[in-house]
């Protein structure tokens, strides 16, 4: 497929009208052609409004039309080949391998949202009969499920080119769900988006879908997306990528008249903890793979590890050693643009202006001005519990180090703490039981708590929680990866003493859904 800078405009292809960019070689620095031009604001007034257009007929296409959509764009995405595969590593820098497994997670959520509207549970329907000849008063028949929002607009992050990018998690959840999406693609991978966008649009086109159900508009300015949140037509927004991005989005969708949902997902320290127990029989092994976490893809993870804290005792000395001997070892790396690695000296310095020391910095390989350098700093805790920074997520390749005095140094950081995505236990014989209140807190502060691993990896499942408390994400109650990250894009309705022959089929008595109901109080 010729590369020619189009956007996705409700099926029509299309230029786009202002300010000209394009993608960019992270590590040579070169321009990737085609140039690639600002949507202009016609543009989006028509990707938003063709998409409340489509709203009315895409939510009420059964759930297996949308189920096809679906499975379509995940063959779609496999038969883009190695054209697509290239040009992701030419736009990012990510490695082969890496690509080669974010196709196959983008895959496995599209069909998994599939199979979900294949078995027709997710709507949560619930029946309670009515009784007329209830005393004093008579009792309405009432029966409520999900429904769609409406128009979805999707902003993805640079770091997960295909996962958190234009057919990612928010659009498969959104389509799944019912909703027109309308996807600003990340200015660091527009070619990446270009491809995916005219494949979908074919997947629509060739489904007879109305076209307004999925749009692709490029942009890198904050006036593409800050237009697109403030439309009319827009119902909720799907953001994967940092703090003040996700936070100026969500006070846009505040300030509409109409308020919208903004389901933000942001930055993340995701702390581990080593208790003596652990520390003691495997510390070294510990050190090892929280290295290898902290370092990969050039920590360009919003689950990579930040921060580490242990207590004194048996092991700690070898721990400390280990991480610097394995930080301090490991290879400087490209990011997947240059405002990552620009972004991450600019927090290292920041850090380091306050009580930290610099324990490690991996100089080994190629320190080129385009890659980053894992860094391990350190400091006390009474350094964490009075600089707010140094609880705050430094994207890339660093840890800090705290080495603690006592347990109660733990639980003070821990009450400090921000909200996350997950907080890691390392733990052994009753660490747990002994540590029990420091897990309390812990599990306040995050969407997901692991035992004796490490918090990169996010498992695609029913069970996944990804999210947390905010700044984690800007609404705690919710996933944006696995199946139940459909429940953002809808809400429910009830209706009382309907016709049942009007009623959605999901509500009827003879449930030919055949779909798991609440039906007088009474699962079936
Ligand atoms: P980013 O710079 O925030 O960009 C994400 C998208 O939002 C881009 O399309 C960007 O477009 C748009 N945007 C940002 N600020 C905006 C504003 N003020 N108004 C309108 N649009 C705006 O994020 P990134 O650099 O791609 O990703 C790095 C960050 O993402 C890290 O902090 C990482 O932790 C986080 N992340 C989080 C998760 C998660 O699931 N929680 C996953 C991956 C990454 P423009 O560039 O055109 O403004």
């Amino acid at each position: 497929m010729t590369l020619s800078g189009r956007h996705f405009v409700a099926g029509r292809a299309e230029p786009g009208e202002g300010e000209v960019f394009t993608g960019v070689d992270p590590i040579g620095g070169g321009a990737l052609a085609p140039d690639y031009r600002e949507a202009g604001a016609g543009q989006i007034d028509r990707a938003c409004a063709q998409a409340g257009a489509a709203a009315p007929a895409y939510a009420a296409a059964t759930p297996a039309v949308r189920a096809t959509l679906l499975r379509g764009i995940a063959d779609g995405l496999e038969a883009l080949g190695d054209e697509l595969l290239q040009r992701i590593t030419a736009e990012t820098a990510l490695p082969a391998e890496r690509v080669l497994a974010e196709r196959g997670r983008t895959r496995q959520q599209l069909q998994q949202v599939a199979d979900l509207l294949a078995e027709g549970s997710w709507v949560d329907a619930r029946i309670d009969h009515g009784d007329p000849a209830r005393r004093p008063q008579p009792k309405p028949d009432l029966r409520r499920m999900l429904v769609p929002l409406g128009p979805v607009a999707v902003f993805g992050a640079s770091n997960f080119p295909l996962a958190y990018s234009v057919v990612g998690g928010d659009t498969a959840s959104a389509l799944a769900a019912g909703c027109p999406v309308v996807v600003k693609g990340h200015p660091a991978h527009p070619g990446t988006s270009e491809l995916v966008g005219a494949m979908v649009t074919e997947v629509v086109r060739a489904q007879r879908l109305p076209a307004g159900t999925f749009s692709l508009l490029h942009g890198r300015t904050p006036a593409t997306g800050g237009a697109l949140v403030r439309h009319p037509a827009i119902t909720a927004v799907g953001f994967t990528g940092s703090e003040g991005g996700g936070r100026a989005l969500f006070d846009l969708a505040a300030a509409r008249p109409q308020p919208i949902p903004v389901f933000a997902e942001m930055g993340s320290m995701n702390p581990v903890f080593v208790l003596p127990r652990a520390m003691a029989l495997r510390g070294s092994r510990i050190a090892e793979q929280l290295a290898a976490s902290a370092t990969l893809a050039s920590g360009q993870f919003c689950t990579s590890p930040g921060m580490v804290l242990w207590l004194p005792g048996p092991g700690a000395g070898t721990f400390a050693a280990a991480l610097r001997t394995q930080l301090g070892a490991s290879r400087p790396g490209p990011t997947v643009h240059a405002t990552i690695r620009s972004g991450y000296e600019r927090v290292l310095a920041e850090v380091r202006a306050l009580p930290v020391a610099v324990h490690a910095v991996a100089t080994g390989g190629d320190a080129a001005a385009t890659k980053v350098c894992p860094t391990l700093l350190a400091a006390t805790p009474d350094a964490v519990l009075a600089h707010p920074r140094l609880r705050s997520e430094i994207f890339g390749p660093a840890l800090l180090a705290v080495p603690t005095h006592e347990p109660a140094d733990l639980l003070a950081i821990a009450r400090s703490l921000p909200g996350y995505l997950t907080a890691t236990v390392h733990g052994d014989g009753d660490d747990f039981e002994q540590h029990a209140e420091l897990i309390a807190v812990l599990r306040r502060k995050v969407g997901r708590l692991i035992a004796n691993g490490v918090p990169t990896g996010v498992e695609v499942c029913a069970s996944m929680v990804h999210g947390g408390p905010y700044p984690a994400s800007t609404d705690a109650r919710f996933s944006a990866v696995g199946t139940s990250s459909i429940t953002r894009w809808v809400r429910p309705v009830c209706w009382q003493d309907w016709p049942h022959a009007l009623l959605p089929e999901e509500l009827r008595d003879d449930n030919p859904r055949r779909i798991r109901r609440m039906v007088d109080g009474v699962e079936q």
